[in-house]
């Protein structure tokens, strides 16, 4: 880690959370444990501030699952109406459905998920864990990958000014040797998954001598194939045919919906269908705080086209999909591709939107191009024809779709992560404090504008900041606030990221105006009082952030 004074980021946004005592002391703090703790900060963060708490935490909470509270329904709302509106007002050929999440039973058997929908599992003989085979495996490279950050960090240490990061990635033995290793061991695991075979995965989790992270030992179980989707059971049929299945996708809605869709708007091809909705997986290793959870929220929309034209669409959804991260502010160097690279059976291109996230990249969205799959099997399965008839052509065909798919609650960890700061600032007696601030873009900022007496114990004060709140409600989530020093309230509006403070003071009595704070400049600005509306309504405004994503492809 570099040498930071204390308040300042880094290259990547991220505080040293170790504030660094010498020079020493910083050379030998790791970047991961300064991202893991920055990480265990986000975490608490959420919990302290009402953002996210643990599922039913009086009972110790249920793994996986978690709650939103007062300010994270309101973000998790605000990014669900974002990308609603990106999708479904912006593109006159995209419409919106909000299908149940309990489908026939046929649907699952049609889609693959009974047959198909499994994760490898193997379990530990020692501490009686179990792990997902794949993951134990990416876990090892991984490390592998850290070792090479190592020596990089070596490298530039030793070459200093002249150091050429792309030449010594490509000649540095050690780093050659761990790459290799690399390419090795990810062309084996995913010809293990791609042919389902189970030994080739123990095999290799046995020669790498991977060991179980609790207990230390290496004393495997086979590994088997576990499904991923929960399972309940229809009140008023017994067995097997009453057995329904929680979605694990929201997709599948949308594809049984497909013939309706068609025939009840005036929608031709090239259109898509948006949807919101929960989605649940029993995942076995439900991690990494709201990452990976077992209900969760998915914001899906598929896009059926001409077939022979799918990859001019699959690269122009790549584009917008890109650019709708973008436009959050987001840095282009915590966002990238990576394309699959092995191809799910359905699929004939598949990409992933990966973000930074405190844990390294991550995928964030998919993106495929399904080919008529999905159509076809619901055809084969339901004998109903799922067709489109081209009335230039006057061919029936079965389309082809692209689908975007995104965690609303990723997006949310995404955001999180990208907001959260730890900042110096000066303090009301000339010497600095630290705030942390979450800098979310204001158009999605929980709470748009908190409206501050100066002082409690002034009645006209706080009787004229009383009004500004109640013309202030009908447009904007607002908070009124008179607890506590003015500073410490300023504290606790930008650890929740909004973005203006809107101060009543005596100046206010006189001329009738507000200081209005900018929650990132932390400037502030004398306003009339009959203006602090139209100044707040353009700084939060959807518009802009929707211009910057643009609107086509339609
Ligand atoms: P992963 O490889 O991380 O398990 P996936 O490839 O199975 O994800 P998809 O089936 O493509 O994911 O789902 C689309 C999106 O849904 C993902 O990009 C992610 O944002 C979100 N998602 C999937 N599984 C989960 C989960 N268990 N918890 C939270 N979000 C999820």
């Amino acid at each position: 880690m570099l040498a930071l004074a204390r308040g300042e980021v880094d290259a990547n946004g991220l505080l040293p959370i170790f504030a660094a005592r010498s020079p020493e002391v910083a050379e030998k703090c790791n970047i991961m444990a300064d991202v893991q703790d920055l990480f265990k900060k986000i975490i608490a963060h959420s919990k302290e501030y009402g953002f996210v708490y643990p599922s039913s935490e009086i009972y110790e909470g249920l793994g996986g699952v978690y709650d939103y509270g007062p300010l994270g329904v309101e973000l998790k709302n605000n990014i669900k109406t974002y990308w609603w509106k990106a999708m479904v007002q912006l593109h006159e050929n995209i419409v919106g459905i909000d299908a149940a999440i309990f489908m026939h039973p046929t649907t699952w058997k049609a889609s693959g998920h009974v047959d198909a929908f499994n994760d490898p599992l193997i379990d530990n003989k020692t501490s009686k864990k179990r792990y997902r085979a794949d993951v134990l495996i990416e876990d090892y490279i991984k490390k592998l990958e850290e070792k090479i950050e190592k020596q990089v960090k070596k490298g530039r240490k030793r070459f200093g000014e002249a150091f050429d990061e792309e030449k010594f990635r490509a000649t540095d033995g050690r780093a050659v040797q761990y790459a290799e290793k690399i390419a090795d061991i990810e062309g084996r695991l995913h010809t293990a998954m791609r042919d389902n075979d189970l030994v080739a995965l123990r095999d290799l989790i046995v020669e790498l001598e991977i060991a179980d992270p609790v207990s230390g030992s290496r004393d495997w179980t086979e590994v088997r194939q576990f499904n991923l989707m929960f399972s309940t059971q229809l009140g008023n049929i017994a067995g097997e045919a009453g057995k329904l299945y929680l979605r694990p996708e929201t997709a599948q809605g949308i594809f049984v919906n497909f013939l309706n869709v068609l025939n009840t708007t005036r929608q031709r091809l090239p259109f898509g269908i948006a949807q919101i909705g929960k989605a649940f997986r029993n995942e076995i290793i439900a991690r990494q705080f709201i990452f990976r959870m077992r209900e969760f929220e998915q914001m899906e929309m598929q896009f059926f086209v001409k077939p022979g034209t799918e990859m001019e669409w699959y690269n122009a959804w790549k584009e917008k999909r890109m650019q709708w991260h973008r436009a959050l502010g987001v840095p282009a160097e915590k966002l990238r591709f990576k394309d699959h690279e092995a191809l799910a059976h359905y699929a004939n291109a598949a990409v992933d939107i990966e973000f930074e996230f405190p844990f390294g990249f991550k995928e964030l969205e998919g993106i495929h191009s399904r080919t008529d799959y999905d159509l076809r099997r619901h055809e084969e399965y339901s004998g109903k024809k799922l067709r489109y008839f081209d009335p230039e052509t006057r061919e029936h065909f079965v389309p082809y779709i692209i689908e975007t798919s995104i965690g609303a609650d990723r997006m949310f960890l995404a955001l999180l992560s990208a907001a959260y700061r730890e900042e110096e600032v000066p303090d009301a007696k000339g010497g600095t404090a630290t705030r942390v601030v979450l800098k979310l873009p204001p158009a999605l900022a929980p709470v748009k504008c908190a409206v501050l007496p100066l002082l409690k114990n002034k009645p006209e004060l706080v009787d004229r900041a009383k009004e500004v709140f109640e013309t202030l409600k009908y447009e904007f989530a607002c908070q009124y606030d008179e607890k506590d020093a003015i500073g410490r309230r300023y504290r606790r509006q930008d650890a929740i990221g909004t973005p203006f403070c809107v101060t009543i003071d005596f100046v206010s009595l006189e001329d009738d105006t507000v200081t209005i704070r900018d929650r990132d400049s932390l400037e502030q600005v004398r306003v009339k009082t009959a203006d602090v509306a139209a100044f707040i309504r353009e700084k939060v405004d959807w518009a802009p952030l929707l211009r910057a994503v643009g609107a086509s492809p339609l």
